[in-house]
């Protein structure tokens, strides 16, 4: 399943949260160091919004049809060896 992410999108990604980083740690003043803007700044949201889309991609398409295609090899297979008499 790992592979489905090309390691373009994770360097993408490690960037956004590198960025975001910068703009999590407010100042005393409640405000954002890098754009000096009230916490939560717009670049915060933004990159929020993105690391969100990454993650959230590569769970939705695979979950209904391919999951369901895997369980049931799976269970096929390991039923035929468990029927097998290789006790001693
Ligand atoms: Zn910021």
């Amino acid at each position: 399943m790992t592979t489905y992410r090309s390691s373009n999108v994770l360097v993408q990604l490690g960037r956004a949260q590198a960025e975001l980083y910068e703009h999590l740690h407010a100042d005393n003043a409640g405000r954002c160091p890098t754009c000096r803007k009230p916490e939560t700044c717009r670049k915060r949201q933004e990159l929020t919004a993105d690391i969100l889309d990454y993650g959230v991609l590569p769970q939705r398409r695979p979950g209904i049809a391919g999951g369901q295609v895997f369980g049931f090899g799976g269970d096929h297979n390991n039923s035929r060896q468990h029927s097998s008499p290789s006790r001693s």
